[in-house]
């Protein structure tokens, strides 16, 4: 590479990216390792969350249905002031008027002791009051079952029988004196309130309300949850489980808490009111119905396990982009420099290549200026001398100019069907005084017919020209033969192909990949001083790029070189209109 040096540490911006790279691995290790322990702990602290919330939600709905049998069954003193009747009317219509979700029962009534028999005052919800009535078939074994516990007998009704059901009495106690002296005082079932929940009521509104209240949105993505029945085997997958429906006796009557739930609807966590020890019903401590539940699309471990990757994912994604930032602003920095360094050879070599002439120039004009002037075969020789150095001015600046003008884009500028025979010619034609000049044998092989191309001529017979004079230049040197040919070159698609060969010295391999960049001049040419500013193949390649074509050169060390240029041709329908013209407009 013969360039005007400019120095550059090539290797320091990729050893930073290199230290980057392995800087965004080891983060991206630490990431990895750092997310699952994250995972790992985010995974237990849903799980943790979501029990604690289970157990408060199971808490909450034990107390929600036992203050409900409590606000509907009268103290002791009521029943005996106004008469079992009007007492148990009186609660039930203070309920309905001061409690909410009155819906959350089917049927209540009163199971009172008839001699050894029982009868049922059954509600009625129009008149709000509670009516001699018959037995319901499907409450029998609530029959049986109280029977049992007035009069106990060898063969009780199995009490497990009520589990599977939603109906639960509730006794009424009076505490009788426990006989003589201090003995304590016997608590005693006087009759028993049965209540029947609304099971679809509790399932669709309250149950979901409450999981709403005590374990939210799990993290955004949702819970689903399935109400079975305790003694039902859940089926995997469930990330967590607890009983509900257990009924705390002492919850729905010690405290005589509010009437009805307090619960769907308000959004707020009540506060344990005195008396009412509602932390003291213990969850999954027993109760008919298991409620199950999962994150929704998946389990727990799923659910962590997707946001961890979808974490990773966008941490990697930022490392990638930093890594690719770089690389790309070191690669921007790297073309920056390359310019510069093309810019400052260009300035180098057009510098060089005008100090020739114009010293030969001004030597010349000094010589006729002087003793000279008088000889005038001396004044034809220096009058020469500066015609053809100005010449070779004119050709730089011309040179330089049109690299100009190509790099700006207009390496063609005006396209219409040329014939490329006539291109031919017309480029040996004014190639021919430097062939003659330099003695060179020039043999040419234009085939006949051959098609039309779409191109500027200008241009066109400019880079053929070039080719035929870098020949003259460089392939001479022991040979003076040169070869100029054009033809069609048969495949899809169809292209003309012009070749210029000589069997000088040849490009050396390594040169051979740079000999089409601007301001790149071979070693022989820098150390032979043979005259040229490096744009020559530059230009070249530029304008049969321009038009869509390509150039490449052939070439053995000592055996010569070949470049070869391919064109497109025009299209089919010029082909013909122009064929007899075949000229250039
Ligand atoms: P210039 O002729 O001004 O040096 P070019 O761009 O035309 O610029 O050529 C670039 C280099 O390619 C030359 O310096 C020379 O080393 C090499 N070169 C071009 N044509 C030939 C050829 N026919 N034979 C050997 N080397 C060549």
């Amino acid at each position: 590479m013969h360039r005007f040096p400019v120095p550059r540490q090539t290797l320091v911006p990729w050893l930073i990216v290199a230290f980057l790279a392995v800087l965004c691995t080891v983060m991206a290790v630490l990431q990895y390792h750092w997310t699952g322990q994250l995972s790992r702990a985010e995974a237990d602290r849903l799980r943790e969350n979501l029990h604690q919330g289970l157990e408060r939600l199971s808490s909450e709905f034990n107390a929600d249905i036992s203050q409900v049998a409590g606000a509907l069954t009268p103290p002791n003193n009521l029943v005996q002031q106004d008469g079992r009747e009007a007492a148990y009317n009186r609660r039930y219509q203070r309920w309905r008027e001061s409690g909410r979700h009155h819906d959350s029962i089917r049927r209540a009534g009163v199971a009172v002791p008839d001699g050894e028999d029982l009868k049922l005052l059954l509600l009625d919800p129009a008149t709000q009051s509670y009516v001699d009535s018959l037995w319901p078939n499907d409450w029998a074994y609530v029959r049986e079952h109280l029977r049992a516990r007035m009069a106990p007998t060898a063969n009780p009704p199995d009490p497990r029988a009520l589990d599977h059901t939603t109906v639960i009495e509730y006794p009424r106690f009076v505490f009788e004196p426990g006989g003589p002296g201090d003995a304590p005082r016997r608590p005693r079932e006087q009759d028993w309130l049965v209540v029947e929940y609304n099971d679809a009521y509790l399932k669709r509104t309250l149950i979901p309300d409450l999981l709403q209240r005590y374990v939210g949105n799990g993290a955004g993505a949702g819970f689903e949850h399935k109400v079975i029945d305790a003694r039902d085997e859940p089926e995997s997958g469930w990330d967590d489980s607890t009983r509900l429906f257990s009924i705390r006796y002492d919850m729905g009557f010690r405290g005589r808490p509010d009437f009805g739930f307090g619960g769907p609807g308000n959004g707020q966590k009540r506060q344990p009111r005195a008396g009412m020890e509602r932390a003291m019903i213990p969850p999954n401590m027993g109760g008919r119905w298991q409620l199950l539940v999962r994150y929704k699309g998946g389990s727990l471990e799923q659910f962590v396990a997707q946001t961890r990757r979808r974490n990773l994912a966008v941490s990697g994604g930022i490392l990638l982009l930093m890594l690719a930032t770089v690389v790309v602003l070191v690669r921007v920095s790297r073309q920056a420099q390359s310019l510069a360094e093309q810019q400052m050879n260009f300035v180098a070599g057009v510098s060089h290549e005008l100090r020739t002439p114009l010293t030969v120039i001004r030597t010349a004009a000094f010589n006729l200026k002087g003793r000279m002037s008088s000889n005038p075969a001396a004044v034809e020789r220096y009058g020469n001398l500066i015609q053809q150095e100005s010449e070779r001015l004119s050709m730089i600046v011309e040179q330089v100019l049109q690299f100009a003008s190509t790099n700006a884009g207009r390496a063609v500028r005006e396209r219409e069907p040329l014939s490329v025979a006539r291109l031919m010619e017309d480029a040996l034609a004014a190639t021919r005084p430097v062939v003659e000049s330099a003695g060179a044998n020039l043999e040419t092989k234009i085939a006949d017919k051959l098609p039309m191309v779409m191109g500027d001529a200008v241009a066109l017979q400019h880079a053929v020209q070039n080719l035929i004079t870098n020949a003259v230049k460089y392939g001479t040197e022991g040979n003076n033969w040169i070869g100029v040919s054009a033809c069609v070159l048969e495949g899809l698609p169809q292209q003309v192909e012009i070749r210029v060969a000589d069997r000088g010295p040849g490009v050396p391999a390594d040169e051979q990949a740079h000999i089409f960049e601007p301001f790149y001049r071979g070693k022989r040419a820098v150390q032979d001083q043979i005259r040229g500013t490096g744009l020559g193949l530059t230009l070249v390649k530029q304008i049969v790029q321009a038009h869509g074509g390509t150039i490449h050169v052939e070439s053995k060390p000592m055996l010569g070189s070949e470049f070869v240029i391919r064109l497109p041709l025009a299209p089919l329908e010029l082909q013909d209109e122009f064929a007899h013209t075949a000229g250039r407009g």
